[in-house]
């Protein structure tokens, strides 16, 4: 059983040998502008479950989804990730399923061999898994015995694969499952103070929710990003071209007056780094938040925002990291996070929670990511554990037949 109060089975808690199983696994890997895997760590976070369920000699159903599809868009195929899983384990062969519905797909799944792994196409292909589609999820868990969840990343979508399923087979947890709810639970459980947060990454939008949760908890939010240029806006600054939401400036300005009544100390930006994105030469050009040029681009903090992040970071008993403060998919404005994350893991009085998705390809192949307590699969499901203590897809679990 999962610990900290979830009434959840896991893998261990079950002899499941010699089954067909149906596992839905995460392996929405941040893939680069040509469609190849930027970063491939959602994938190796899911082998001890495949490895624990292949070693009792059950045969493993995949199901997983990959960027936003609309339709079947082949630059999202599970292809790549396929061979690259192989590459992994490569004493199991691993089979793309292109369409389980088909004929063709249904007697691929029915001839099954030993040491073969069949995972099946971009879920996101079929427009039924946005849908909930409840006749969906049956069809899916016709071709198994059981369901095994271990995809935390996707746990707070009620898609058909991650909510419906466990309606019509027995389901469990599997171990990443498991160490992302234990972990995180227990860490947020008994938060020791200061707790400081730092929320970056593209949008106010999808984190709105969790900021004004956060903002009862965290001594210090520290905010960077395109998320942090709209809360620059209701401070009446000019931000040039810069990303921002304008129909979120009045929900970040009713965040920084709740902060203000809760003594929670919302921290913006002082200065920038603003420049061309795609300029791969020239790092961008610092200038103080007052004086952003009219026709520029803030794309990451400046020295002086990073020196004031660290200082609160350094002094932090309990860290919670989400989205990259700067546009890193151009090394020049990773500057910034890269400062953060170094601040991070040289505290070692603090614990520590890092994840999603372009926050996790920016660090992983970093030294010190043994610094951090827990390295999460979730960003938004993450920041959602956090905010509700729960998360569709781990209720379904409870609430399963088994
Ligand atoms: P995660 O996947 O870790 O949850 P997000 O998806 O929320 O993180 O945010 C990551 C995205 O935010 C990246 O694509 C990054 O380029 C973008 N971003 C961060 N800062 C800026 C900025 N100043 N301007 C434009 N985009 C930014
Ligand atoms: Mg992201």
């Amino acid at each position: 059983m999962i610990k900290n109060g979830f009434s959840i089975k896991t893998i261990e808690d079950e002899k499941i040998e010699g089954k067909r199983v149906l596992v839905r696994v995460d392996f929405n890997v941040s893939l680069t502008d040509d469609f190849t895997i930027a970063d491939d760590v959602r994938i190796r976070q899911a082998i001890p479950t495949l490895e624990y369920l292949l070693k009792k000699n059950n045969k493993l159903i995949l199901i997983s989804h990959l960027g936003r599809p609309k339709g079947r868009q082949m630059h999202f195929s599970l292809k790549k990730v396929a061979l690259h899983l192989h590459d992994l384990i490569p004493q199991y062969q691993v089979t793309l399923v292109d369409d389980f519905l088909s004929e063709s797909g249904q007697k691929q799944l029915a001839n099954q061999k030993e040491h073969e792994i069949m995972l099946l196409e971009n879920i996101r292909f079929y427009p039924q898994e946005k849908e909930k589609s409840s006749a969906f999820a049956q069809k899916l868990a016709q071709l198994a015995d059981m369901y095994v969840n271990d995809a935390f990343g996707v746990c707070h979508r009620s898609d058909s694969s991650i909510s419906q399923i466990p309606t019509f087979l027995p389901s469990y947890a599997g171990l990443l499952l498991k160490k992302e709810i234990e972990t995180i639970s227990s860490i947020v459980k008994k938060v020791k103070k200061p707790f400081v947060a730092i929320i970056g990454g593209a949008k106010i939008s999808t984190k709105i929710n969790f900021l004004s949760k956060l903002l009862d908890v965290a001594d210090y939010v520290l905010l960077g990003g395109g998320l942090a240029n709209t809360f620059l806006l209701t401070q009446g600054l000019a931000i040039g071209k810069s990303l921002a939401e304008k129909e979120e400036a009045d929900a970040a300005k009713k965040l920084l007056f709740m902060a203000a009544q809760k003594n929670t100390a919302v921290i913006l930006p002082k200065d920038a780094v603003v420049g061309n994105p795609s300029n791969g030469k020239d790092g961008g050009q610092v200038v103080k938040i007052e004086d952003i040029p009219k026709n520029a681009s803030i794309l990451d903090i400046g020295p002086q925002t990073q020196a004031m992040f660290s200082n609160i970071i350094s002094q932090a008993k309990t860290i919670i990291w989400n989205g990259p403060v700067g546009y890193c998919e151009n090394s020049q404005f990773c500057r910034g996070t890269d400062f953060l994350y170094y601040a991070i893991t040289q505290n070692k009085n603090a614990v520590s929670i890092v994840g999603g998705g372009d926050t996790l390809a920016t660090i992983s192949k970093k030294e010190y990511l043994d610094q951090i307590t827990h390295i999460s699969t979730g960003g938004g499901a993450m920041l959602e554990f956090i905010e509700k203590g729960t998360l569709p897809g781990i209720e379904a679990l409870s609430q399963k037949k088994s």
